[in-house]
């Protein structure tokens, strides 16, 4: 790293593009010293390819990529979306020349210790004192293995969620076999802990999914009163905590904090998910499943005649049902983790500046003539409405600015994204709609980076010309 002259802090953005290239050099070039120690061979001829066409094909591949969303940019207001940090790419690319797999220790040593440690350190971010946990390509798969655990541990019995649980946990227990009990929400989309009780008292139900932060609005379950109930009925609890995870790091009731009581309660649940390819700054596919019990690991129990030489420790493979996966994802959030750990100082002033916006946007939506704000923020997802008196006009207006915003030239185009809401769901948040359609599309923005609050009082004015302008 030495031969770059002028260390200066790595920065994110398209400005910085020159700098993330330098390092990106400098990181294969190390890797290639590494690989010469081995002693030179000859490449097959088969995998040669021919440079003129390579260049042809690389031109067209930058061509199509065209065809994206600024995701990146903080007029960008949609989905969960946004690019890794810079510092998850070097060291994703960096691991990615070896192609390590961390199914077993045999596949890649050194990334097999990274994504423990890095595990290690969200296992002390949830206040896991002991854990068995590892990562996964996905938020899904992570949910599946909670789920094949809860089964595993109450065979027979059911698994109850929110009905505004990602729809993975009804889809996971229709694959696992498993009865799924969807319970009612409240008017702010966090289960109904009367109705869950309801389903409690049947006796059928082994484990409770609970969501710190749904996919949709953001609504966090109260996961501490939820305990004592579970508990009471000798029911497990597992925390879907894949999009609201890393808010942990900024649950501590402040004005630009999020509430503490749900996120401190993570700690005496028995399983949680996070993905940091969502607020951990990573590429797709980084997720994880922690669970405080190490013993689960017997449910994983297997033999395998092919993997598993060099070590007597637990491979990766033998408390995970995937098999190959990326030790690049672990190289990369390993990294990432070294300049901006999960602590309140560090990840934490990423999420707040986010946190912070979806307040100052939900208050300015007070004093909007265009848009109602659909229900306070509980993390940085804020829904709106264009105030208008039947549902099939708010579906049109949102579905117009949703189209508009983002056919504006790129240097003014604002993108958000939609929300499919019932009559009832807006009527029990106090919304005076007529209800002419049974549902209809509201406005929703997932403001997960932190210029987005910058952006707030230049974003809202655009968005309410195109709501004006739809007559
Ligand atoms: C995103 C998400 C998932 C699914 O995770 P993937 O990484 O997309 O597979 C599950 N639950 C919640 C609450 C999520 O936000």
């Amino acid at each position: 790293m030495n031969e770059l002259p002028h260390p200066a802090p790595l920065a994110t953005g398209p400005a910085a593009a020159e700098q993330l290239g330098g390092y990106l050099s400098t990181a294969v070039r190390e890797m290639s010293r590494w690989m010469a120690e081995f002693g030179p061979y000859r490449p097959h001829a088969s995998l040669q390819v021919d440079e003129t066409s390579f260049r042809a094909a690389l031109d067209d591949l930058l061509g199509r990529l065209r065809d994206n969303y600024p995701f990146f940019h903080p007029r960008y207001a949609g989905q969960m979306l946004k690019p890794p940090h810079p510092a998850a790419v070097i060291g994703y690319v960096a691991a990615m020349t070896v192609n390590p797999n961390n199914h077993a220790l045999d596949g890649g040593p050194a990334t097999a210790r990274m994504e423990r440690e890095a595990v290690a350190q969200l296992a002390t971010m949830f206040g896991y004192d002991d854990h068995l946990g590892h990562l996964t390509s996905s938020g899904t798969i992570a949910n599946l293995e909670a789920l094949f655990v809860a089964r595993e541990s109450h065979p027979g019995k059911g698994i109850a969620f929110s009905a505004d649980a990602h729809y993975t946990h009804g889809r996971m227990c229709h694959l696992l076999g498993v009865p799924a009990h969807p319970v009612a929400t409240d008017d702010r989309g966090r289960i109904d802990l009367d109705a869950l009780e309801e389903v409690l008292r049947t006796g059928t139900i082994g484990t409770v999914v609970l969501t710190t932060g749904t996919t949709g609005l953001g609504a966090v379950d109260p996961v501490h009163e939820a305990l004592a109930l579970c508990s009471r009925y000798g029911t497990r609890i597992h925390v879907d905590a894949a999009y609201g995870g890393f808010f942990r790091l900024i649950a501590d009731d402040t004005a630009e904090g999020v509430a503490s009581a749900p996120f401190t309660a993570i700690a005496d649940c028995d399983s949680v998910v996070v993905d940091p390819h969502k607020h951990g700054l990573q590429p797709y596919g980084c997720g994880a499943v922690l669970f405080k019990d190490p013993d689960v690991m017997r449910f994983y129990r297997h033999d395998s005649p092919y993997t598993y030489f060099t070590s007597d420790q637990l491979h990766l493979g033998e408390i995970s049902l995937e098999c190959s996966r990326s030790g690049a994802a672990a190289a990369a959030l390993w990294l990432t983790f070294q300049v901006l750990p999960p602590t309140p100082e560090a990840l934490g002033a990423v999420l707040r500046p986010g946190r912070r916006a979806a307040l100052r946007w939900a208050s300015l939506l007070g004093e909007s003539a265009e848009y109602a704000l659909y229900q306070e923020p509980e993390l940085d997802i804020v829904t709106y409405l264009p105030r208008r008196r039947r549902l099939s006009e708010v579906d049109r207006v949102s579905a117009h600015v949703l189209e508009t915003g983002m056919a504006l030239p790129p240097d003014e185009a604002v993108f958000v994204a939609t929300y499919d809401v019932s009559a009832a769901e807006l009527a029990g948040r106090g919304h005076p709609v007529t209800a002419d359609a049974d549902r209809g599309r509201i406005l929703r923005s997932v403001l997960m980076k932190p210029e987005s609050e910058a952006h707030v009082s230049l974003l809202l004015p655009r968005l309410e010309k195109l709501a004006a302008a739809a007559h």
